[in-house]
């Protein structure tokens, strides 16, 4: 058993509460204390603010490569930037792939995520070729998450067309399974354990027609899996549907049996007043992305009108243009208040809990992201001694923290019981250099 003593902790309500001891046995919390003034003997002293584990509900975890590289000079838009990613996803093997993935969670891990939700749609050799196990690079990110010492959830992805009615293009023959039923079966094989899942993807409705939609939403509701879809993130993608199908994406995956409770809906940036209120009515979560979003030009999501309407709201890194969650959360915010002109639209509550408990239940693991006794022992420790939060109020740690935190400022984290951060540094993994030397292998072009 371990014992923490947090200066100030979030248990969920407003403000943060000072004095709370957090008692854990293996990979969960015993128990909850409240006004503790000072630490028991034994107990490990946390200063500043804990929180939950964040979830980082989508991620393309060797996209981590293209930081800084995709940035155009001199013009270019959302699908310029995906022939880069195409380059760069030809380049990747199992080998290669999990020393890129086990430095880019150990990243996450840095700045205080605890679970990764990996929306996984490179899964054959270049040519579209089998793998010995035609599941290794599913199993080498599923592994480079234990080692990261965080949990994952492999949303792996079907993916079977170049777009609307299209066959897939050379750089995408890797993604495909030929047919959902072929998909159904190589995801079939890979088992689960207790730090990981396996859920279900559409990578979206521009790569998996609506019959095929029907058949992963089977598949996913039959095994009470997560199913996650990236959903009308561009205006094109829209126009395809709508031209090939009658209707808005949204509309299509409701047809298909896709939108219930454990559907994410990620970006769902560019909706209709009926696809906010299909996906309100099923209390579908919507993942968002704001920080890719705005380095794509996606465009800016209707994150409060989605959540009105029933939907939770979760988090994601996805291209990993920074992997920042404090940002993430706190742009929903912000995006809106340049949307709309408004502020306070979002407590600072609200958005933490779209980064803990609501990003953790969307990916299946409903017994994380609070401080509670009973759920998964993830605890983040914020020191608010730093340059960015000196002076923070503890009545208004949380908006402190929100508006201002940054993953340097993540002292501790703990993960399923286990500490992997200490002293702001990753407890088993160099992630600098380990980055350097994955990305270096990549650009030397081993494929
Ligand atoms: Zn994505």
């Amino acid at each position: 058993m371990s014992a923490y003593w947090c200066e100030l902790a979030w248990l969920g309500g407003e403000p943060a509460e000072p004095g709370v001891l957090v008692e854990t046995e293996g990979e969960r919390i015993k128990s909850v204390e409240s006004g503790v003034a000072s630490p028991p003997p034994g107990a490990e002293r946390l200063a500043g603010l804990t929180l939950p584990g964040f979830a980082n509900a989508h991620s393309h975890a060797f996209q981590r490569a293209l930081r800084g590289r995709a940035q155009e000079r001199g013009g270019g838009s959302f699908w310029d930037w995906r022939e880069r990613m195409y380059v760069l996803a030809g380049r990747i093997d199992p080998d290669n792939y999990l020393a890129l993935a086990r430095a880019c969670f150990a990243e996450m891990a840095l700045a205080g995520i605890t679970t990764v939700g990996e929306f996984h749609y490179l899964h054959h050799r270049p040519d579209g070729g089998r793998y010995e196990d035609p599941n290794a690079l599913g199993l080498a990110v599923i592994a480079a998450a234990r080692d990261a010492g965080i949990r994952i959830t492999l949303l792996d992805a079907c993916y079977l067309d170049g777009g609307v009615g299209e066959p897939l293009a050379a750089g995408q023959r890797r993604f495909g399974d030929g047919d959902a039923a072929a998909w159904a079966e190589r995801v079939e094989a890979m088992a689960e354990g207790p730090d990981h899942r396996v859920g279900a993807a559409i990578h979206s409705l521009r790569a998996v027609d609506p019959g095929a939609a029907g058949t992963v939403a089977s598949w996913a509701a039959a095994g009470g899996r997560p199913l996650h879809a990236h959903l009308s993130e561009q205006p094109a993608e829209n126009e395809a549907v709508l031209a090939a199908y009658g209707r808005t994406p949204a509309a299509v995956l409701a047809d298909a049996g896709a939108l219930a409770a454990d559907f994410t809906a990620v970006h769902a940036t560019h909706l209709t007043d009926d696809d906010v209120t299909l996906l309100g009515g099923a209390a579908a979560c919507c993942c968002l992305c704001p920080t890719t979003e705005r380095d794509l030009g996606d465009g800016i999501g209707a994150a409060r009108r989605l959540a009105d309407a029933g939907c939770p709201l979760a988090i994601g890194s996805d291209s990993q243009a920074v992997i920042d969650p404090f940002e993430e959360a706190r742009a929903l915010e912000p995006d809106q208040r340049l949307a709309t002109g408004e502020r306070g639209i979002h407590s600072a509550a609200e958005l933490l809990a779209a980064a803990t408990a609501d990003g953790h239940r969307c990916l299946g693991w409903g017994d994380a992201g609070r401080i509670e006794a009973g759920m998964r022992a993830d605890l983040v420790t914020v020191a608010l001694a730093g340059p960015r939060l000196a002076g923070t109020a503890p009545e208004h740690a949380l908006e402190s923290v929100v508006y201002a935190a940054a993953p340097p400022d993540v002292s501790t984290v703990v993960s399923g019981g286990r500490e992997i951060v200490s002293g702001g540094a990753h407890v088993s993994i160099d992630v600098g250099a380990e980055l350097d030397a994955a990305i270096a292998a990549l650009e030397g072009g081993s494929g």
